[in-house]
């Protein structure tokens, strides 16, 4: 989202801090200056970093800080995203956005539907509940990640959350045999609940959770079962 209005909210910050007795005021002033030229959900060593390549080096530490400020000043939101580090976008007054968070290569889009918006506010009003706010977030695979990701793959390639097809085995009869008596026969659909170490993959047939070693659950060849939903 592009803004026009940094001068205006570069001058609040300033009156705010000086009012509250803060030091280094032209430091933290330097730090939204970087925070605000970018458009990104950043982190605070990736605004460090930008900082330094300006020339200005700080410790993560002092503009992790200045992030956290701006965030209770209302100048940035502070986004918790499920598996990633927290990260600090623009706020803008009045302007709402929710996000797709791709869990593959950590892709943040941003998108806005009146629709949607709505029939939160009505949801929440049906409860009498009075909605003051909310975040959408949708975790999955950005396009990108799907168009150059393998037809098929081993079962420890799925990314936790996802359903797959067993389209066949790796490996000799006894494997084969023993999984399909797990009900993991060729044609399955199972969604994967873990699929990383420590310890065994995690997947579910239907309402069964199995446990798989490594070693096996890599004989397992899965293809995305997204069309049937
Ligand atoms: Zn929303
Ligand atoms: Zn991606
Ligand atoms: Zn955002």
């Amino acid at each position: 989202m592009l803004v026009k209005d940094h001068k205006d909210i570069y001058r609040q910050f300033k009156v705010i801090f000086e009012r509250e007795g803060l030091d280094r005021i032209d430091e933290r002033l330097a730090v939204l200056e970087a925070f605000l030229d970018t458009e990104n959900h950043m982190t605070a060593s990736e605004l460090t970093r930008i900082l330094r390549e300006k020339g200005v080096s700080f410790l993560e530490d002092f503009v992790a800080e200045n992030l956290k400020l701006f965030s209770q000043y209302g100048f940035a939101q502070e986004e918790s995203f499920i598996g990633q580090v927290h990260r600090y976008e623009h706020r803008h007054l009045g302007r709402h956005h929710d996000h797709l968070i791709c869990v593959r290569c950590g892709t943040i889009l941003e998108f806005y539907s009146p629709e949607i918006e709505a029939l939160q506010g009505e949801v929440a009003r049906r409860m009498g509940f009075y909605d003051l706010q909310h975040r959408m977030e949708i975790y999955g695979l950005c396009s990108n990640c799907l168009r150059t990701r393998e037809p098929t793959m081993p079962l420890t390639m799925a990314t936790p959350g996802e359903r797959v097809r067993i389209v066949g085995f790796m490996g000799g009869r006894g494997a084969e045999r023993r999984l399909t008596s797990m009900g993991l026969n060729q044609g399955a659909e199972v969604e994967v609940i873990k699929s990383s170490g420590p310890g065994p993959l995690i997947v579910a047939s239907r309402e069964t959770r199995i446990a798989l070693g490594f070693g096996m659950a890599r004989k397992i060849m899965v293809s995305t079962a997204q069309n049937n939903e």
